[in-house]
């Protein structure tokens, strides 16, 4: 994952700290100049990277600091949490409760890996022991449904769909109602994309919505779209509330900026990365081990 690069950037400013022996104010302004660059270059949103380093040297009270042990801990410890704040959004995730259906909703573009990860979160819970279902409320692409029987069907995990009904609430109404009767406790209904965020996609959303009345909405988005991830994330959020975010494909060439500039749009946590194409590619977020991680 690029996201490394980020890492090994910050933390090469970071360590250039070790080696001055006078910490001042522009010894910070130059650390932050190199934080900023990396960030930017990872395709943080601008905006953000702006409030960063506004609040680090804030932060940093250079009167009230007393040698450069203290002050390289201080700066190192504003970079640390700023980072974590922009990945976390202090929201408690998602919970579903035992013993009742809880409808989940997925929403993203076409192309985010929507239904692939509709049955990874399904496969996720029912290794856990929930009673877990999946509906294809997507009537928009064509092949969708076939996808997700093909998966649903290896995952060994039931599924809601139709050949001939072309109105997506419709179905997701009615395998809803079906899966409740047989009392499955996770209901994850998969809906269609579109490439762009057209008006005609957020129409479709929100009667889907209507009709299945979720708990819980999860914005599916694509790792690797970069700057456009703030626009795109906030248009979908305009449309439904957003509870939490699966970004996808941080296996391959994201640079994962897009990632933390969904949090700050939506203001609502990741609690998944997609690492690969396979079912078990899945993996929990956690932003402050994630920010561990991404500085070694
Ligand atoms: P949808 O249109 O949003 O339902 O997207 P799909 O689930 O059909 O996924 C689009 C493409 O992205 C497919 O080829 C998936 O195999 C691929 N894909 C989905 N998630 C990931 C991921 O985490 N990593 C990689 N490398 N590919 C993914």
């Amino acid at each position: 994952m690029v996201l490394a690069d980020l890492g090994r950037k910050i933390n090469g400013a970071l360590k250039s700290l070790t080696a001055e022996s006078v910490i001042d104010e522009k010894v910070l302004d130059d650390i932050l100049r190199e934080v900023c660059a990396a960030l930017l270059e990872s395709d943080v949103n601008v905006r953000l990277v702006q409030n960063l380093r506004k609040n680090i040297k804030q932060i940093v009270d250079f009167e009230e600091l007393g040698g450069v042990v203290n002050k390289r801990r201080q700066i190192q410890k504003a970079i640390f949490d700023e980072l974590c704040r922009l990945v976390d959004p202090g929201v408690e995730p998602y919970k579903p409760k035992k013993g009742k259906a809880n409808v989940i909703m997925f929403v993203g573009l076409q192309g985010a890996g929507k239904t692939t990860t509709c049955t990874k979160l399904a496969h996720h819970y029912q290794r856990k022991g929930w009673k877990v279902c999946l509906i294809a409320a997507d009537t928009y692409r064509a092949g969708a449904f076939d996808q997700l029987k093909q998966n649903a069907t290896k995952a060994k995990i039931p599924y809601y769909g139709s050949y001939t009904e072309n109105d997506p609430a419709v179905l997701a109404k009615e395998g809803i109602e079906k899966f409740k009767k047989e009392g499955f406790e996770i209901i994850i209904v998969d809906t269609s994309g579109r490439h762009k965020q057209e008006a005609a996609l957020f129409e479709e959303m929100k009667q889907i919505a209507d009709a299945a009345n979720p708990d819980h909405y999860i914005f599916v988005m694509d790792g690797t779209i970069g700057q456009a991830a703030d626009g795109q994330a906030r248009a979908f959020k305009d449309a439904v509330p957003i509870g939490s975010i699966i970004m996808t494909k941080l296996d391959g060439h994201a640079k994962g900026g897009g990632a933390i500039s969904a949090v700050a749009a939506t203001g609502s946590p990741i609690i998944f990365i997609g690492t690969g194409e396979h079912i078990h590619d899945l993996d929990p977020f956690k932003a402050k081990p994630f920010v561990s991680k991404m500085l070694g």
